[in-house]
């Protein structure tokens, strides 16, 4: 009697978690498997801010056979010589004998087993692009990726002459549509900075171009680089004396940008279509405070190395490594979530980088699954997050030298409800030999900690 209770009330938990699912009126997500719609008695949804799907589904799209054990209530796929066994309710995974945490446990809803899509892409080694805007899911096994990656926009206007002309003047020639936004005053040294949004520079620009002026009584000197890629911002800094001001002047296709002193700047001139007299210190910071976030720890270890250490060890390492770097940053100030063998929750990593109103987060972690699967990925979730993590990326793949995973969006809570921009970086796969030697020697653990350093000065334009 006493099981057939806990059987029941084991049932109505379960169901009252999906009711809740349904009434939440999420937009249903539509899976593709390498391009193909897939269609399943039971929609993919989301539980815990994850998206679950039916494995089921996916798999035998991918020739793997799945049995059932009703007594053990598990389900069993089998694939060549990878076995991944899943138990209902239970968000460990054993895939090739090895625990993998999953973010959310395995359901079954209808007879279907549903897991969590990040699972299911990372062990099955399918690239997952989720396209947020029309709810769809695509999936693609890598030797049917579609050849051309989606391009970003291009940016309305194109930068294609910066000009310091001799003591007083600069002119600035742009092709389509260029608008500067209001110029920031910045300290130390006195500069100017003037951000060109949905602009970038023509090829013969690119790069970062710094010009030392030394005939000027004005300007020290000019330096111009894309601040972001995605979407494309055009930065352009002057460093100039004190006392010094200036007027922007718009014409077809040009700026000019007319310095002088301060005194002289017209204060309400009618005739010049935009004035600014840089007098009052801008919001714009000089100092920056970033959050590393070292993930696990205590308690909780993380996924388990082939090496036999935990990941937790790892992302404390690299954590601590940049703490020295950063440290050493005039222009940062870095805090930790945690510096030692403890458990900070999520929520509570949450509010300490709200709470120190940080200006960014980052998250370090270490991937695990079968042992084939190997590469770096870079995770964020919110829009302001996404140039963020295409820098860390390109800086990820540098330090490690492993296959590239691209960087993708997830829920993850730490970078979703952070309202900074906030990146979850996997540096690498623990279950994989080759990764997992790599991620724990102390000479790729420097270049790593070095390399998202630089990725997170680089982002923050700090010199
Ligand atoms: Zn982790």
């Amino acid at each position: 009697m006493k099981k057939l209770v806990s059987v029941f009330l084991f049932m109505s938990v379960f169901f009252t978690m999906f009711a809740t699912v349904g009434q939440a009126a999420e937009v249903i997500p539509k899976l593709y498997l390498n391009g193909q719609l897939l269609k399943s008695e039971v929609n993919p949804q989301i539980i815990n801010s994850s998206t679950v799907v039916p494995v089921r589904t996916i798999t035998e799209g991918l020739g793997y056979q799945i049995a059932w054990n009703n007594s053990t209530k598990t389900a069993t796929l089998n694939h060549g010589n990878d076995v991944i066994i899943l138990k209902l309710n239970d968000n460990k995974a054993m895939v090739n004998d090895q625990p993998v945490q999953m973010d959310t446990p395995a359901a079954i809803v209808k007879g279907t087993t549903l897991v969590p899509l990040r699972f299911v892409g990372e062990q099955f080694g399918l690239t997952v692009d989720y396209k947020a805007a029309v709810k769809e899911v695509h999936m693609y096994e890598q030797s049917t990726l579609p050849t051309e990656p989606t391009e970003p926009s291009a940016p309305a206007g194109l930068i294609s002459q910066v000009n310091y002309n001799g003591d007083s003047s600069m002119t600035i020639n742009y092709e389509g549509t260029v608008k500067a936004s209001k110029p920031m005053l910045l300290e130390n040294p006195k500069r100017v900075v003037f951000d060109f949004p949905n602009t970038a520079y023509t090829t013969l620009l690119n790069g970062q171009v710094e010009i030392t002026v030394t005939d000027s009584t004005y300007l020290q000197k000019i330096r111009y680089s894309l601040f972001s890629s995605s979407p494309a911002t055009a930065r352009l800094v002057i460093e100039i004396s004190e006392n010094t001001g200036f007027v922007l002047t718009e014409d077809a296709g040009q700026f000019l940008l007319s310095f002088m002193s301060l005194s002289d700047v017209p204060k309400d001139s009618t005739d010049t279509p935009i004035v600014v007299v840089p007098e009052t210190p801008s919001s714009s910071k000089d100092v920056y405070t970033v959050v590393i976030d070292a993930g696990h720890g205590g308690t909780d270890p993380g996924a388990k190395s082939i090496t036999g250490k935990w990941e937790k060890e790892f992302n404390l390492s690299i954590a601590l490594k940049m703490k020295a770097l950063l440290e050493k940053e005039s222009k940062i100030k870095v805090h930790l979530t945690r510096t030692g063998d403890t458990y900070p929750t999520l929520d509570d990593r949450v509010s300490f980088a709200e709470n120190l109103k940080a200006d960014l987060f980052m998250s370090i972690h270490a991937n695990s699954g079968a042992s084939s699967a190997s590469g770096a990925e870079t995770y964020y979730y919110r829009d302001n997050s996404k140039a963020l993590a295409t820098v860390i990326h390109k800086r990820l793949l540098a330090a490690t030298g492993i296959k590239d995973r691209g960087v993708k969006k997830e829920a993850f809570k730490v970078i979703k409800q952070t309202t900074m921009p906030a990146v979850l970086i996997e540096a690498g796969f623990l279950s994989n030999t080759s990764d997992a030697k790599m991620l724990f020697s102390d000479a790729s653990q420097n270049r790593i900690a070095a390399e998202l350093v630089a990725g997170i000065k680089e982002y923050l334009n700090v010199k």
